[in-house]
């Protein structure tokens, strides 16, 4: 089999690069571990959907190790946006310079102008539903296609109580409609019903998940997809790559293909780049692993709240986007949580077991959560390397370090006493925090100098011309954002500078 361009991995960077190239004429085989999970296929329970998720095993170090599993990352057509929130906010101006402005961390090579034309295409092609004022960053050019979905329990406590903090709020942009929408290559998507398990696959095609968006384009327009392939090996001749070796029904296949396009995500591409002893002159693959400052802030409260019922992502406020002291910022979240979701977290979070857990957990109609997503600063002491376990595979486990810095450790405790005062404005009682960290971002950064960068501005790799990477590895710094959203702007950038400049 050959291709003209293999893409590895079908999630937020796999699939629109997928899509723009195969509208292009090009042949496209799209190889994906994971199995599809059409709609249809959708369980209204999280622990029948855990399939969704990368759950081979991740060895977690440093001093603040970082839970993998169901916490973190996705396994399908699709990836992780089959269990994503939806949650799509874009990323600031600033947040891109943030070496500039505070003499910390790294500006990216790019900036927001490169990016908002991508995020106005992305979010009018995916029927993002979102408020038609959004206070904070530059005026939008192009209203959001839906009105926004209404607001949960949470949404609503957590508006009561920045309201009465004087902290601004508004819906969320979320990738999930809130009217139907006509997509193509798929058929009709239909509104959201609120059933809230987003987190566990959404059975109504109403969430932008990337099997029934893009990768229903991209098969539209001829590209190959390829379920049940896992990746096991490049193959290279001199200084090109010139296929790839994947695992499908058991059997060994090679496919050779001019052009390779990782997008397995922060954890898998770096694995992949390591064991193959890729792309590394810089000795950047697997360095500068980050992760979203993430902690939430949960409560019980005397109205019933039902957290498993409507869109789980409804209520957002960057208005500590900017905190003096801090480098960077972070933005609140409201929460929605699936019981078993809410149980697990709350076990590792407090500790609490047998009786003491099934008396909470009769609270649990009234629990709501809210949360952050800060900034995370690249650092040396962060990375990914190869174990000397084996997985079932036989290949070496991936070993992540993670230690937040001192910056992350301040935003947390910031974040914590901020929303602990929020929850107590909107009548919580029994508030507990959950410190986390949300994300796997970094790993294999861009950048314009191939010393320090594994990739260039636009995802080439630099040691190797026909090596492309297209997920969350390439940012150079996390961003206090959602990252689903630029991780598909990055992509059609990259698809479109591949076709500029005829290098597929
Ligand atoms: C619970 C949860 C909620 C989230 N909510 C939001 C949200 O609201 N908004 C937001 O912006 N982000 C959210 N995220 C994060 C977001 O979903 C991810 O950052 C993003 O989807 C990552 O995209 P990616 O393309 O980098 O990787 P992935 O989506 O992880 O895609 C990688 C794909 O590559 C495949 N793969 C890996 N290795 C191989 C191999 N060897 N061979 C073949 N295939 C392989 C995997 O199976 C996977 O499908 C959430 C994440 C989680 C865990
Ligand atoms: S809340 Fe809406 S988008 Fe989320 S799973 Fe339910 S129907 Fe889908």
């Amino acid at each position: 089999m050959s291709a003209d361009v293999v893409v590895i991995g079908s999630g937020a960077g796999g699939a629109p690069l997928s899509a723009r190239l195969a509208r292009a004429g090009l042949k496209v085989t799209v190889l994906e571990a994971g199995l599809r999970h059409p709609p249809s296929s959708v369980a209204t329970d999280e622990v029948a959907q855990a399939g969704l998720f990368w759950m081979d095993e991740r060895l977690s170090a440093g001093r603040d190790p970082v839970a993998f599993g169901r916490n973190n990352s996705g396994c399908g057509v699709g990836g992780s946006t089959l269990h994503y929130t939806a949650y799509t906010p874009r990323a600031q101006p600033d947040d891109l310079r943030l070496h500039s402005e505070f003499g910390r961390g790294v500006d990216w090579p790019l900036d927001f102008g490169e990016l908002e034309r991508y995020y106005d295409e992305i979010e009018g092609f995916l029927g993002v539903s979102g408020p038609a004022e959004y206070p904070w960053g530059p005026p939008r050019r192009v209203p959001y296609p839906h009105p926004p979905l209404p607001l949960n329990g949470a949404a609503e406590l957590m508006q009561r109580g920045c309201e009465a903090l004087g902290l601004r709020t508004s819906a969320a942009a979320n990738a999930a409609l809130s009217r139907p929408q006509m997509q193509e290559g798929y058929g009709v998507r239909h509104a959201c019903t609120h059933r809230g398990f987003c987190q566990a696959g959404c059975a109504t095609g109403a969430k932008a998940t990337m099997d029934i968006t893009y990768l229903a384009l991209a098969e539209a327009h001829g590209a190959q997809l390829l379920d049940g392939s896992y990746v096991t090996g490049l193959r290279r001749s001199g200084s090109r790559l010139t296929g790839v070796e994947y695992v499908r029904g058991g059997k060994e296949h090679v496919l050779t293909a001019g052009t390779v396009v990782l997008s397995a995500g922060a954890i898998e591409t770096p694995r992949l780049l390591l064991e193959q002893g890729l792309a590394n002159r810089s000795g950047q693959v697997g360095r500068n692993f980050m992760a979203h400052t993430g902690i939430q802030i949960w409560g019980q409260f005397a109205e019933a709240v039902r957290p498993n019922r409507g869109i789980p992502g409804s209520l957002i406020s960057e208005d500590m986007h900017r905190v003096d002291g801090l480098v960077g910022g972070y933005l609140i979240q409201s929460i929605g949580v699936m019981p078993v979701t809410y149980a697990t977290q709350f076990v590792r979070g407090t500790g609490t077991w047998g009786h003491a857990l099934h008396e909470h957990m009769r609270g649990y109609n009234h629990v709501a959560g809210i949360n952050i997503l800060g900034e995370c600063l690249p650092s040396e002491q962060n990375f990914l390397e190869l174990s000397t376990e084996q997985d079932g595979r036989g290949r070496p486990k991936p070993r992540i370090h993670f230690s937040a810095g001192d910056n992350e450790r301040r935003m947390t405790e910031h974040a914590e006493a901020l929303m602990r005062r929020i929850w107590a404005a909107a009548g919580a009682q029994k508030v507990w925090a959950f410190p986390r960290a949300a994300h796997t971002i970094g790993t294999a950064r861009m950048g314009h100098d191939p010393a320090a960068s594994v990739v260039d501005p636009w995802g080439r790799a630099h040691d190797i011309r026909n090596l492309w990477i297209s997920d969350n590895s390439t940012f150079p710094s996390a961003l206090a954002a959602n990252p689903a959203l630029t991780i598909m702007a990055l992509s059609l950038r990259t698809a479109d500078h591949m076709l500029e400049q005829g290098a597929v």
